[in-house]
């Protein structure tokens, strides 16, 4: 099966992942509606018509916490402590 595979960056302190790009990764299998090995116009029910779920792949790694996290404890909002 074919999926999403999602570039982002990873802030490892809130555990956080922003993503920047998504590109979808090619199963080459001929019987997954989804992959370019797929024959054109093939309507057979037997072919895979899900693509399995997206995998994130962090291409950056920032050692702080995100940019969502940092503004909600400027804001003194973060949660119960
Ligand atoms: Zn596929
Ligand atoms: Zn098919
Ligand atoms: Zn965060």
């Amino acid at each position: 099966m074919c999926h999403n595979v999602i570039d982002g960056r990873y802030y490892t302190v809130c555990g956080h992942f922003y993503s920047m790009a998504t590109k979808v990764q090619d199963c080459l299998r001929p019987n997954c509606l989804f992959s370019s090995r797929h024959p054109v116009g093939c309507r057979s029910p037997g072919c895979v018509r899900q693509m399995a779920p997206p995998a994130k792949n962090p291409i950056r790694e920032s050692p702080t916490r995100c940019p969502d996290c940092v503004h909600r404890e400027r804001n003194g909002i973060l949660g119960c402590h």
